[in-house]
C-alpha cells in the first residue's frame, strides 16, 4: 500500500470525525500524525482509516477512531500532564495522548500485546515519555500517582475506587460503566480529597476489563 493512501485516507478520517461531532481541533490534530495502520495488523491495514474498531492480537481490539477521539477529548490533556491509560491494546490511544504532549503511563493485561505496542512506540516515539507495564490495571499504578487524567479503555462493571484515589485533585477518570454488552460513558471528576463529580454520558461496547477490580477471567 502507497504512503499517500495512507496520508489521504488519515485526512479523510479527520473529515468525518469533524462530522461526527468532535470538535477539539488539538485532538484532531493529534489523530492527523499518529500512523493507525501501524497499530493493526498489517492484513487489516487497508481499512485502518475506518471509522469502526479492527481486531487485534488475543481477541481484543483497537478502538473505534470516534471513541479514541470522544475520550481524549473528554480528558482535556495538557502538555506535560501525567496520564494513566489502562488497557494498552495496539498502542494507539498512547500514541495520540503522546502527540498531545502529556507523559503517558500504559498497563496491558495481555504480554503479547503489552510487548508488541511497546516496542512500536519506542520505535515510533524514541524520546518521549511512554512507560509500560504488563499487569491488572485496575489496581492502578501508585507508584506514579497522581494523575491528571486516567483513561480505561475496556468496559469495567463499576467503577474502580483504586483508579479514583490516584487522581489529582481536579483530574477526570474516563471509564465505560455497564454490563458485558453496553457500558455508558462516565467521566469523573476529583473535587478534593472525597469528593468526586460523576458525569454519565453516551453508551459504547467494549472488550471487558478483567482484573481484581473488574470483571473476573
Ligand atoms: N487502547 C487500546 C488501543 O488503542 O488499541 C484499545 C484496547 S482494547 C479496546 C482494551 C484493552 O484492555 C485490551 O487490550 C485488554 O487486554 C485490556 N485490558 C482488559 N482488562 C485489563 C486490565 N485489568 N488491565 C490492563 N489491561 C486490560
Amino acid at each position: 500500500m502507497h504512503r499517500d493512501f495512507f496520508i489521504d485516507a488519515r485526512k479523510q478520517l479527520i473529515i468525518n470525525l469533524k462530522q461526527k461531532g468532535i470538535v477539539s481541533e488539538t485532538v484532531l490534530n493529534a489523530m492527523l500524525k499518529v500512523p493507525r495502520e501501524q497499530f493493526v495488523p498489517k492484513v487489516l491495514s487497508k481499512r485502518a482509516y475506518e471509522d469502526i474498531s479492527l481486531p487485534i492480537d488475543k481477541q481484543q481490539t483497537i478502538s473505534q477512531p470516534f471513541t479514541v477521539a470522544r475520550m481524549t477529548s473528554l480528558l482535556e490533556v495538557k502538555e506535560g500532564d501525567k496520564i494513566l491509560e489502562i488497557g494498552t491494546g495496539s498502542g494507539y490511544q498512547a500514541a495520540i495522548l503522546t502527540e498531545l504532549g502529556a507523559e503517558v503511563y500504559t498497563i496491558e493485561r495481555h504480554f503479547e500485546l503489552h510487548n508488541q505496542a511497546r516496542i512500536l512506540l519506542s520505535t515510533l516515539y524514541p524520546q518521549h515519555k511512554i512507560y509500560s507495564r504488563y499487569g491488572d490495571g485496575t489496581i492502578g499504578w501508585s507508584e506514579h500517582a497522581p494523575y491528571a487524567g486516567i483513561i480505561v479503555t475496556a468496559g469495567a462493571p463499576e467503577i474502580p475506587q483504586t483508579l479514583l484515589n490516584q487522581l489529582d485533585i481536579g483530574g477526570k477518570l474516563i471509564i465505560p460503566v455497564g454490563d458485558e454488552k453496553r457500558q455508558t460513558m462516565h467521566c469523573v471528576v476529583r473535587q478534593d480529597e472525597s469528593s468526586f463529580l460523576d458525569y454519565p454520558l453516551d453508551d459504547y461496547t467494549f472488550v471487558p476489563l478483567i482484573g481484581k477490580v473488574g470483571w473476573k477471567a
